[in-house]
């Protein structure tokens, strides 16, 4: 995805060009609320040579059409080798390193980051900026989070950084204290609805409200085979033990939709309304607050393993068998 495809960040780009002072932004909000595709606009109208009265890119010069191409002298964007497929950002190939024997790594690379942090210090090739971007900033290690921290004290005449992260609580208070934190604004449900559309979801609420709100989240879901009338269903078959209804999901996922309905469960057991599931979902179910505070603390440890090459098939036998204990005594 970039901006463009995103008809909300249109409207964030200039208020967020307008407020930002300084030379470092870090852009924080849930996973997957659009921070890399903001950073990459932002980095883009940085760069732009010949910016829009709004201080957005132009789109045509070229500037924007290197930002587009990945390969502006004057932009480095550092993200883990195992998201760079998702994000659509794949790194530059490195000779030097082992990356292309071992796994993918899940951090940001030491290496990358020193190298981008020589390469802010140098003169930039075409006069406007440099431009570093980091996606996900909490997956930088102690040692890269440190380096970065030297430079953000005395940061290098042209240099800008944007570090996004969903967890601004996982970065050193050093890190953050040198950067202006951003949130990212909700994305109007109007606007997310009809775009969700516009990508062939249907019933597009139903998928936005299991996502919490987050359209790319929405898509994600629907792109991996989640139909709205089997998250709709999903309270009732888990208080029923059906293991049918989940069969073929991986762990996590599990784990992470179960988590939904505990917390919508927990949320009817005390007057409350469901936020990720709709009313008409739970009919029938009377959710009551003990048992569900057990299988909260359960899930939370589970997750916490999330890596943890499980048995699949018996895991989810067994999360299954939790959920049906904590919501069937309810119906
Ligand atoms: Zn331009």
């Amino acid at each position: 995805m970039t901006a463009n495809e995103l008809p909300w960040l249109a409207t964030w780009l200039p208020l967020m060009l307008r407020s930002q002072r300084g030379h470092a932004l870090l852009l924080h909000g849930p996973a997957a609320a659009g921070q890399f595709e903001l950073a990459l606009a932002m980095a883009q109208a940085w760069l732009c040579e010949a910016a829009q009265a709004d201080a957005t890119a132009c789109g045509r010069c070229e500037a924007c059409t290197l930002c587009r191409a990945h390969t502006h002298p004057d932009l480095r964007v550092l993200v883990p080798e195992a998201m760079a497929a998702t994000l659509g950002w794949e790194p530059p190939a490195e000779p030097d390193s082992d990356s292309g024997k071992s796994k993918p790594s899940k951090d940001i690379r030491v290496e990358a980051l020193r190298a981008a942090i020589e390469f802010a210090q140098q003169t930039s090739s075409r006069g406007r900026a440099q431009v570093v971007l980091i996606h996900p900033a909490e997956r930088m290690n102690a040692v890269s989070a440190n380096a970065l921290l030297k430079v953000l004290e005395e940061p290098p005449g042209r240099a800008r950084f944007i570090l996004c992260t969903a967890a601004p609580d996982r970065l050193l208070p050093t890190l953050r204290s040198r950067c202006q934190l951003v949130p990212m604004p909700s994305v109007p449900r109007d606007l997310a609805l009809t775009w969700l559309s516009e990508q062939g979801v249907p019933s597009p609420e139903v998928l936005l409200d299991a996502a919490g709100g987050l359209p790319l989240v929405a898509l994600e879901w629907h792109h991996r085979g989640l139909r709205p009338e089997t998250w709709v269903r999903l309270p009732r078959a888990l208080a029923a033990g059906d293991v049918q209804a989940v069969s073929g999901w991986p762990v996590p996922v599990l784990i992470d939709a179960m988590s939904r309905c505990c917390e919508d469960a927990m949320r009817l057991a005390v007057g409350g309304s469901p936020r990720y599931f709709p009313a008409e979902a739970w009919r029938g179910l009377q959710p009551r607050l003990p048992p569900l505070l057990v299988w909260q603390a359960e899930l939370k440890r589970v997750a916490r393993h999330d890596e943890h090459p499980w048995h699949a098939a018996l895991m989810c036998d067994a999360l299954v068998s939790s959920a049906s204990r904590a919501l069937h005594c309810t119906a």
